[in-house]
């Protein structure tokens, strides 16, 4: 879809870590074997939906969010980061960063940089929000029993809940709205925890979307082990199937999974048509429901001409990792008649392993022949099934 307006996210990271007890900025804490900023940069980025993240940071910690971010960011995700230097409290923050985005931006969400649960559903219900709306954020509704509790503990009165929410971010809102509205906090000198605060001074009506329980703000020392368990939970297994069938011609180099071999013959494709490869990748890319190869790696792309698919495989190995999961692992049958490929199977399953980043068992190879029936009977092309099995990058790992 062409959209010429463009939908931006704001993320303040300035929390200092004082209240988690940390001596490192609670962005930069572990949660599932990264820190989480990334996390909560890396889902609004993978929202088809948003085109920039802008990213405010302390001076002080500019250059070492900018070098953690690009580490564990693709580069086609981490050039849509935009990094500005953020003031003394979090509604300066988020003023330079509605500062630094560009002017064709209509859209704008602000999110906490400690809430890395937030889903892609909460992302774009806040945009669809903000369009039929002006503005709207996450809030979830009050369920408990309210108390007022005086200074010794002692309850006060019962606060009747209903029409209570409590605002969760993101919170969006059209960006001529928003730069209004922080427009007049300055000039009356207003001072809001919430980008919603502003909107209600400036008299801007805002609505509220359902969020969602599990987008907890990350706070108190319990809250990573909290949102640990909860990332656990929300990453299940991935399975995911590829087939691929490619023809046998001559003057053509014969490559299976990255091994060449010696063979009068060769497959015919636009990259290297290393067939096994390619149903690999595809069953990669079906567990991460991301489409198919043809539409990550087109073969009317002249830099994919004549590549090896290992890199293609290396590619499509990071995009899992970006949406968290890994090999568990793999079952590749490749359907041949001629040449015999026994000799070869344990390189090819050596080679995969090492593009996949796996232990060499977590891959395996089989070669079957048709006995002479169909087209790979008939030595007309060559073959190959793979099912995987995608799992969560575990706690303490890197991507
Ligand atoms: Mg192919």
């Amino acid at each position: 879809m062409e959209r010429h307006q463009k939908t931006a996210v704001i993320i303040p990271a300035a929390g200092s870590g004082s209240r988690m007890g940390a001596s490192v900025p609670k962005q930069f804490l572990s949660l599932a074997g990264e820190p989480l900023l990334v996390r909560t940069v890396r889902t609004f980025l993978l929202s088809p939906a948003i085109d920039l993240a802008v990213v405010v940071v302390p001076a002080a910690h500019r250059e070492e969010t900018r070098q953690i971010l690009q580490r564990h960011l693709s580069p086609a995700l981490s050039r849509r980061i935009l990094f500005t230097v953020g003031g003394a409290t979090r509604q300066d923050s988020v003023r330079s960063g509605l500062e630094a985005l560009p002017a064709e931006t209509d859209i704008v969400l602000v999110h906490d940089g400690a809430r890395p649960l937030v889903s892609q559903d909460l992302i774009l219900r806040c945009i669809t929000g903000a369009r039929e709306h002006g503005a709207a954020i996450a809030a979830v509704a009050v369920k408990d029993t309210l108390k007022r509790v005086d200074g010794r503990g002692c309850i006060r009165a019962t606060v009747d809940r209903s029409g209570l929410w409590q605002a969760q971010t993101p919170q969006a809102a059209r960006r001529e709205l928003l730069l209004r509205a922080h427009q007049q906090a300055a000039e009356k000198g207003f001072v809001g925890t919430d980008e919603a605060a502003l909107l209600e001074h400036a008299e801007i009506p805002v609505r509220v979307v359902e969020g969602e329980e599990q987008n907890i703000k990350i706070t108190r020392p319990g809250d990573m082990a909290l949102a640990a368990g909860l990332l656990q939970r929300e990453h299940s297994m991935k399975i995911g199937h590829g087939f691929d069938a490619h023809r046998l011609v001559e003057d053509r180099d014969l490559v299976l999974g990255g091994v060449r071999i010696d063979f009068e013959l060769g497959l015919l494709g636009h990259s290297d048509a290393d067939v096994l490869t390619h149903a690999l990748i595809d069953a990669i890319l079906g567990a991460v429901g991301a489409g198919d190869i043809g539409r990550h790696f087109p073969d009317s792309d002249q830099r994919y001409r004549g590549i090896s698919s290992i890199k293609l495989l290396q590619e499509t190995v990071s995009l899992a990792a970006e949406h968290g999961l890994q090999l568990a692992n793999g079952d590749i049958t490749i359907i041949c008649q001629r040449p015999r490929l026994a000799p070869f199977l344990a390189a090819m399953r050596d080679t995969l392993a090492a593009a996949c980043r796996v232990a060499q068992d977590r891959i395996n190879i089989k070669a079957t022949t048709t006995e002479s029936m169909g087209y790979t009977g008939r030595g007309e092309g060559i073959a190959a099934h793979a099912v995987v099995l995608l799992q969560a990058i575990s706690p303490g790992q890197s991507p």
